[in-house]
C-alpha cells in the first residue's frame, strides 16, 4: 500500500497540531509508523486518503457497535440539524435520552449528560466527594478514565503507551488524594481500606479493564469491591465508558450482575458524537446544582445533534432482538481462528476476550489477569504485526494495550479476513 498522502498531510499537521494529532495514540508512535489520514467510512469499512482501504476493528476506539456511518443514526443526525445545532436550553429528546438510559441501565436512577467521558469521570468523582464529604479515591493502576488530574496516576491507553503515567502538570496535591491498588486484587483494596478507609469517598473501575488491553474482572473481585466500599461507606463508581451497552444492554453491571452506585458512560451512547454521561441512585444525584450543591455544568451539554445520535443508537440496541447474542457469536468466531492461528504458527500468544471486546496479547504468560502481567507483553512483536495486518487491509489499534472491538456491522466475511490477515501476520 502507498500512504504518500497520509505522510504529507502528517507533516503539515504537526506544524500547527501538537504532535500532528488531537488524542495522542491516533499517531502510531508506539508501533513506529507514521499515521493514516481517514478520508470517508462506511460500515466496516474506512478508507484513508491514499484510498486504501481497510476493515475497521476500532470503531473509532469504542463507540460504533453499529458500524460507521450506520443510516438510522444518520438520519437522525440530519433532521436534527435541520432544526439548529445548539440552544442551551432544554430539548424533548434530553428526556428521550435519559429515560433510555435508565430503563437500560436500572442502576441508573437519574442521570447527567456531558460531552465526553473523560468529562464523566471527572464529574462523578466530585459528586461522590460531595456526597461523602470525603477526599480521596481509589483507582486501579492500568485503569483508564480519562484525562482528568487525578486519573493521571498510573493510567492505561494513550498514558500507559507513552510510558507518562505521572503526566508533568499533576500536582502533588491531586496525586495525593488518588489511592492506587491492583486490578484483580482484592487484598490491595482491603489494605487501603483498613489504612484510610474514613478517608476514601469512591473506588472507580472499569469492571473489564480495556486501557491495559482486555482484562476480564477476575470471579469475586466486582462482588469484593461492592462488599468493601458498603462497608466503610464509599461509592463504588462503575466506569461503563467502553462496557455501557457493548457487554448486554445493562453493560457490565448486568453482565457481571453487581450493582454500582453510579455509573459513567460515553462512547457508544453518542452515536459517534461527542457525548458522555454519569448517573446513579436518585440522592447522590439530587446533589447535583441546581437540586443540590455540587456544581457541574456544560455550555453544548445535552445537544440535540449529539441526542438524536445517541437516542436513534440506544433504540437500535434495545430494539434489535439477538443483538447481544449476534456480538457474542462473531467475536466468539474471530476469537477461535485467532487461537487457532496462535497454536499453528506457534507464537506466544493469549486472547483475552469479554463479549465483543477482546485483545491479543504477545507474550510468555500462560494468561494475563493483572496489569504486571501485560506488562510483559512484547510491544516490539505487536507494531510488526499492526503494521502487517494494515497491509493486509486490517485496521487495528496502533497499540498493544488496547481492545479490539467486533461491531453488528461486521459480517462472517470481515472475521473471515482478518483471521486469515492474523494467520499471515503471525507466520
Ligand atoms: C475512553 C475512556 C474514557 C474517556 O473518555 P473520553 O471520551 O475519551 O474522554 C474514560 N473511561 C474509559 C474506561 C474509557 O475507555
Amino acid at each position: 500500500m502507498k500512504y504518500s498522502q497520509s505522510k504529507e498531510e502528517f507533516l503539515r499537521a504537526n506544524k500547527t497540531i501538537p504532535g500532528g494529532v488531537n488524542s495522542p495514540v491516533r499517531a502510531f508512535k508506539s508501533v513506529n509508523i507514521d499515521p493514516v489520514f481517514i478520508e470517508k467510512a462506511k460500515g466496516t469499512k474506512i478508507t484513508d486518503i491514499d484510498g486504501n482501504e481497510y476493515t475497521d476493528f476500532v470503531a473509532s476506539w469504542g463507540p460504533l457497535i453499529l458500524g460507521h456511518a450506520n443510516d438510522t443514526i444518520l438520519k437522525a443526525i440530519n433532521e436534527a440539524a435541520a432544526k439548529g445545532t445548539s440552544y442551551g436550553a432544554p430539548t424533548k429528546i434530553e428526556t428521550e435520552m435519559a429515560e433510555l438510559i435508565c430503563e437500560m441501565m436500572p442502576s441508573i436512577e437519574k442521570v447527567r449528560m456531558v460531552n465526553s467521558g473523560t468529562e464523566a469521570t471527572m464529574s462523578a468523582v466530585r459528586l461522590a466527594r460531595g456526597f461523602t464529604k470525603r477526599e480521596c479515591i481509589v483507582k486501579f493502576i492500568g485503569n483508564y478514565h480519562g484525562h482528568g488530574d487525578y486519573f493521571l496516576i498510573k493510567a492505561g491507553s494513550g498514558a500507559l503507551t507513552f510510558g507518562l503515567p505521572d503526566s508533568p502538570g499533576v500536582t502533588e496535591g491531586n496525586a495525593k488524594d488518588t489511592l492506587l491498588a491492583d486490578y484483580n486484587d482484592l487484598k490491595s483494596v482491603e489494605k487501603l481500606f483498613a489504612e484510610r478507609g474514613d478517608e476514601i469517598a469512591a473506588i472507580i473501575v472499569e469492571p473489564v479493564a480495556g486501557n491495559m488491553g482486555v482484562i476480564p474482572p477476575k470471579k469475586g473481585f466486582l462482588e469484593g469491591l461492592r462488599k468493601i466500599t458498603k462497608k466503610h461507606g464509599a461509592l463504588l463508581i462503575f466506569d461503563e465508558v467502553i462496557t455501557g451497552f457493548r457487554l448486554a444492554k445493562g453493560g457490565a453491571q448486568e453482565y457481571f450482575g453487581v450493582t454500582p452506585d453510579l455509573t459513567t458512560i460515553g462512547k457508544i451512547i453518542g452515536g459517534g458524537l461527542p457525548v458522555g454521561a454519569y448517573g446513579g441512585k436518585k440522592e447522590i444525584m439530587d446533589n447535583l446544582a441546581p437540586e443540590g450543591a455540587v456544581y457541574q455544568a456544560g455550555t453544548l451539554s445535552g445537544n440535540p445533534l449529539a441526542m438524536a445520535a445517541g437516542v436513534a443508537m440506544l433504540k437500535e440496541l434495545k430494539n434489535t432482538e439477538g443483538i447481544y447474542e449476534e456480538l457474542e457469536r462473531r467475536a466468539a468466531k474471530l476469537e477461535a481462528g485467532i487461537l487457532k492461528n496462535i497454536a499453528i504458527s506457534g507464537t506466544k500468544a493469549v486472547i483475552n476476550r469479554v463479549g465483543s471486546m477482546m485483545t491479543m496479547f504477545f507474550t510468555n504468560e500462560k494468561s494475563i489477569t493483572s496489569f504486571d502481567q501485560a506488562m510483559t507483553c512484547n510491544t516490539e512483536q505487536y507494531a510488526e504485526y499492526f503494521k502487517l495486518s494494515l497491509e493486509a487491509g486490517i485496521y487495528i489499534a496502533p497499540s498493544q494495550f488496547e481492545a479490539m472491538f467486533v461491531s453488528a456491522a461486521h459480517t462472517d466475511e470481515d472475521i473471515d479476513k482478518i483471521i486469515e490477515a492474523n494467520y499471515k501476520a503471525l507466520i
